[in-house]
């Protein structure tokens, strides 16, 4: 007759083991991955990942909104 099992799966990699202890320690096994980020002077956060450090740095301390943005151009104002 058939019978129930529970198994544990990874939630990370999705590997499926017979035990909860497995399960753990095989989450606990995959590395946090680190994310750099630019952060403007006004709190705006930029992915240095997304065009690289120079424009992430000068992106955040730029503002979202279009005519601020470009009063912040005219002006040359720096990082
Ligand atoms: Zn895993």
């Amino acid at each position: 007759m058939a019978h129930i099992e529970t198994w544990y799966r990874c939630p990370t990699c999705n590997r499926v083991w017979s035990s909860q202890k497995e399960a753990i320690t095989c989450r606990n096994s995959h590395p946090v991955k680190a994310e750099r980020w630019a952060i403007g002077k006004n709190g705006k956060a930029v992915a240095v990942s997304y065009r690289g450090l120079d424009w992430a740095l000068r992106e955040a301390d730029l503002s979202d909104f279009i005519h601020e943005r470009a009063k912040q151009l005219e002006g040359g104002e720096k990082c």
